[in-house]
């Protein structure tokens, strides 16, 4: 019955000369979910509003959960659209919209009729009274509350005349796209992947960067993050993951440095890396899955040692989320299944019985000065035979 989605967005933020670069990212991200779908779409804008018609037959239920991972949309409305063929059969036709749309006709409603094409010859009010008084007359099971109605139905006479009551929220956030790049230190954990999620909401686009050490690191343990790479980009948009072979600078680091900071110094040596890459491709940030205090390498003291050999500004949209609140979002966007998958992470597997707690950067710095004598090319190594997997 549903010929068209009116789509919603939140204005905040988007006035003035922006609006038409939201907008038009907007509606490039709808046309994007929309193409996997069964069913032909074309995605207009007209006076303020986002309007997605469908040509012809389409599987509504795709094309809602579809449109749920599309950032910057605030509510989706399944639309009927018809013409204006005078005002019986306007009648006529909201009669049947209720018919099909609630099988159950036990529910209170109100008509909230819009005239912004003034040449319709009844004015909103009377839209509004002799709708009710058609509904209530077809369906008596029906009530009228004009203050909290359980079905608020839309007439929008405009060219056309839209019908909708339903009202589907959407993801929220910003269209990906309107702000910029950030390079994402994805782990095949629970928290990156949201931490990902969350910087992508606010418009960013992602790039990724995945440590490995092969063969401590099986095969599989890549996959499960490219795995993870393609369920967040289902709302960022494709990511450009690069996988970079960390196993001889984490042996070196073990041969040289005391076991208790291996963490740590592996941690620096993975922001760094990050960085770099991240400044070849335009990336104006880092993004992290830490959050306070959750393991060793989390504490604060570790946190601002880790921190120091950053230049970006690096972001951890986690850092005061319990592990539960991470999971409830985890679970939301789908990633959840994957990341507990049980493959080992490079982190985990030079790990000290007792790493340091309270790092000390002076005294971090002077282990690393045990790595004076390859650790630069080893880097390097690193970075020129990254693999780059789009996901
Ligand atoms: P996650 O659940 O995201 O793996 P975690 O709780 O396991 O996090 P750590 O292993 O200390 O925490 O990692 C902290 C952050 O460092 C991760 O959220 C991620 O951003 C980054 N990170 C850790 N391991 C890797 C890796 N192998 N490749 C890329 N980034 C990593
Ligand atoms: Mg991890």
């Amino acid at each position: 019955m549903y010929q068209a989605f009116l789509i919603k967005y939140a204005e905040i933020g988007i006035k003035g000369k922006n609006r038409y670069k939201f907008e038009d990212a907007l509606m490039k991200h709808i046309r994007h979910a929309l193409k996997d779908v069964d069913g032909e779409f074309a995605v207009t804008k007209e006076a303020g509003r986002i309007y997605a018609e469908a040509k012809g037959e389409f599987d509504l239920e795709e094309a809602v959960e579809a449109l749920k991972c599309v950032f910057g949309i605030a509510a989706i409305c399944p639309l009927v659209r018809i013409e204006d063929r005078g005002y019986d059969d306007l009648k006529e036709q909201v009669v049947k919209y209720i018919d099909q749309v609630y099988p159950d006709k036990h529910f209170t409603f109100k008509v909230d009729a819009r005239r912004s094409n003034k040449h319709y010859p009844v004015n909103s009010e009377q839209i509004n009274r002799d709708l009710g008084e058609v509904i209530l007359e077809a369906f008596p099971e029906t009530k009228v509350d004009v203050h909290h109605p359980e079905v608020l139905l839309h007439v929008e006479v405009r060219s056309m005349i839209n019908l909708y009551s339903v009202v589907i929220p959407g993801p929220g956030g910003m269209p990906v796209g309107t702000n910029g790049k950030a390079m994402l230190l994805l782990s095949g954990g629970i928290d990156s992947p949201v931490a990902g999620y969350m910087v992508a909401k606010r418009g960013v686009v992602l790039e990724a960067t995945y440590f490995h050490a092969p063969p401590y690191t099986s095969e599989r343990a890549k996959q499960k993050v490219v795995d993870l790479a393609k369920l967040v980009s289902r709302y960022s948009g494709p990511i450009k993951l690069h996988i970079v072979n960390f196993t001889d600078i984490q042996l070196y680091i073990y041969e040289q440095c005391p076991h208790e900071e291996l963490t740590i110094i592996m941690r620096r040596y993975m922001m760094k890396i990050a960085e770099e890459i991240g400044k070849k491709n335009d990336c104006l940030a880092l993004v992290t899955g830490e959050s306070i205090g959750q393991v060793a390498s989390q504490t604060i003291h570790s946190l601002a040692v880790t921190n120091e050999v950053c230049t970006m500004p690096v972001f951890r949209p986690v850092i005061g989320f319990d592990k539960q609140d991470i999971v409830d979002i985890a679970l939301k966007i789908d990633t959840y299944e994957t990341s507990i998958q049980p493959y080992e992470d490079c982190c985990t597997i030079f790990v000290a019985k007792h790493p340091v707690t309270k790092p000390n950067l002076q005294i971090i710095k002077r282990s690393e000065r045990k790595l004076e004598e390859k650790i630069d090319e080893l880097v390097q190594t690193a970075i020129d035979t990254e693999e780059v997997v789009w996901c």
